[in-house]
């Protein structure tokens, strides 16, 4: 990706700050800037998106199966500054009602958050996105065009893992709610989301462990956000790989985190401030 494609808009509220390469303290920096202003907000409340869901009627004309439709939302996406072509192309691929309730189905290309059961939420579209372009300017996806092997923190209803496995070579994709899971595993095995990477590995556990055992992982990306980054997710990413994952920041608040792991060691850098659910520990 050139410098021209990366996202705008938070580029300027992204001041990078290098930390040392401690993995027991993360969190430490007294020279850490100024949390940015703009609050992303990933999810929102389950009531409102389900009163929304009632008043709503899908777009006229347009079946949402329709590429139409997710050609909309990509164009919103570009517009809002969102730069990155594999990520637009991949959005533009995926089904994302697919992944939601028939009855939210027509909010599904809308930037909202929509609630896939069991207390969570989906991310909203731009979020997504956001991460996903983060992601893709680490200095091995920028090499070789693709995030390579990838370990996801939150399959929840599977969307971002539909995403990954047309921008990378493997998914290991984990969830540590089991209804979430196993809805996810039949979701993702209907051949309309094969793509580039294969079947994605799906894992039923706490994923603060990550997972060793195929790693180390040239991209990790969670969709939950805990007080530091887990030290199994530093452990397990690969020289020249890329973390995006929320934590909370020297404020209290929740920021996006990015670890990228050089030959020299690890940096740190804090983008703009989210809010994503908590990482939990244990299953259910
Ligand atoms: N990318 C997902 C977002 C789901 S929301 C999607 O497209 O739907 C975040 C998910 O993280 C939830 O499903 C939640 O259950 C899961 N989660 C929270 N803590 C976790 C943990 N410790 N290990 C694995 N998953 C976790």
């Amino acid at each position: 990706m050139t410098a021209k494609d990366r996202p705008r808009p938070d580029a300027a509220a992204a001041p990078k700050a290098r930390f040392p390469a401690l993995l027991d303290r993360p969190a430490q920096g007294a020279s850490r800037p100024a949390p940015a202003p703009a609050l992303a907000r990933p999810q929102r409340p389950l009531h409102e998106a389900a009163r929304d869901a009632a008043r709503r009627t899908p777009p006229a004309g347009l079946g949402l199966d329709s590429e139409a439709v997710r050609w909309r939302m990509v164009a919103r996406l570009r517009a809002e500054g969102i730069g990155c072509e594999p990520v637009l192309q991949a959005m533009a691929a995926v089904p994302r009602h697919r992944f939601v309730d028939p009855a939210l189905a027509n909010q599904a290309y809308e930037d909202t958050s929509l609630p896939i059961g069991q207390g969570q939420t989906i991310s909203k579209p731009s979020v997504v996105a956001r991460m996903l372009a983060l992601l893709f300017d680490g200095e091995q996806a920028r090499r070789s065009g693709s995030l390579g092997r990838v370990l996801e923190i939150g399959t929840g209803c599977g969307y971002q893992t539909a995403l990954l496995l047309r921008l990378a070579r493997q998914v290991v994709s984990i969830e540590r709610v089991q209804a979430l899971h196993e809805r996810a595993r039949t979701r993702l095995a209907a051949p309309e989301f094969a793509a580039g990477a294969g079947s994605p590995r799906l894992l039923w556990r706490d994923g603060r462990d990550g997972h060793a055992p195929l790693g180390p992982y040239d991209t990790i990306v969670a969709a939950a956000g805990g007080d530091a980054l887990p030290p199994a997710w530093i452990d397990q990413l690969a020289v020249g790989g890329r973390l995006v994952a929320p934590a909370v920041d020297a404020a209290g608040g929740q920021c996006l985190m990015i670890v990228d792991r050089g030959p020299a060691g690890l940096s740190w850098q804090r983008h703009e401030a989210v809010r994503f659910v908590p990482l939990k520990s244990g299953t259910e």
